[in-house]
């Protein structure tokens, strides 16, 4: 796999409070360790402790998480509530947890399953855009980060129910984009190819044959690191990106031009 450098491209001016959902694992993780690493308050938000309890060893006070499953809009009330008592703004969301449905076909897919795939894809993206709607707004210049995917713009990133989140996840990015443009607010969703983390793991395990057939099937012929997508996260909560709104960005290596 080719290294990528790990300087990050991006200065950001004066300190951010981040708020980060699925900042347990992956990308979540990834995008709290660097809004840390460049000195930026981050406020996690997970369903399990996982590797927040590290985030909290290295960076003490400016980081903070609360147990939660954004599928439920009064738990995540409450920790956009903690985060206000404890670090009084937010700047930028990474509305970034999601769960994968193993590639299920319809026939495959219960309705609990569709259901679940719903509630924490779509309504918990949902949930964290409406309760930290009002202190985005409350700030002259705020960011909203979405977790797309290239499901969200094409089939085979998933299976059925996943694709359909994730299209849905593109379609809340452009109205929340068009209905707060006047504002400053920039609402944006990144679109990831093939990520190596958790929820990917599987594709590694024996041996790794799933993990070597997607690396052939993307054109620069590798899989990403969440570190690389966590770079492209601070360009968007920077205010070079100002301009951009309403955008699904494909960070694939290629995927979607084969
Ligand atoms: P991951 O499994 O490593 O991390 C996801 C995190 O979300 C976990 O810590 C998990 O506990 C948390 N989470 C799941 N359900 C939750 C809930 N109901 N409430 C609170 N937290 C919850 O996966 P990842 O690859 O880092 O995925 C992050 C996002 O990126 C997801 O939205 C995923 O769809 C998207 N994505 C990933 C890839 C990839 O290849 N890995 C590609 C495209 C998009």
């Amino acid at each position: 796999m080719v290294q990528v450098g790990r300087i990050a491209t991006c200065q950001l001016p004066f300190q951010l409070v981040v708020f980060v959902t699925g900042s347990a694992s992956g990308i979540g993780y990834a995008q709290a360790e660097l809004f840390l690493r460049q000195g930026h308050y981050v406020y996690g938000v997970d369903c399990q402790v996982g590797q927040m309890k590290l985030l909290e060893q290295q960076y003490g006070e400016r980081f903070l998480y609360y147990l939660a499953d954004v599928a439920c809009y009064d738990e995540v009330e409450r920790a956009v509530a903690h985060c206000i008592t404890q670090f009084n703004k937010i700047d930028v969301v990474c509305n970034t947890a999601g769960i994968l449905d193993d590639f299920k076909k319809l026939e495959d897919t219960s309705l609990a399953l569709f259901d679940r795939m719903m509630r924490v894809n779509v309504y918990g993206m949902f949930n964290v855009a409406r309760a930290t709607l009002p202190y985005l707004l409350a700030q002259p210049a705020s960011r909203l980060i979405n977790m797309a995917s290239i499901a969200s713009l094409t089939a085979g990133g998933g299976g059925v129910s996943y694709t359909t989140s994730k299209h849905a996840v593109a379609g809340l990015t452009k109205q929340l984009a068009y209905d707060y443009s006047q504002t400053g607010l920039r609402v944006n969703a990144i679109a990831p190819g093939a990520i190596r983390t958790n929820m990917t793991q599987a594709d590694f395990e024996q041996e790794a044959e799933v993990a070597q057939w997607v690396a052939d099937q993307v054109p620069t012929k590798r899989w990403a690191t969440p570190q690389e997508v966590a770079e492209l996260t601070l360009f968007l909560a920077s205010d070079a990106s100002d301009y951009m709104q309403g955008t699904i960005i494909p960070m694939d290596g290629g995927w979607l031009i084969r």
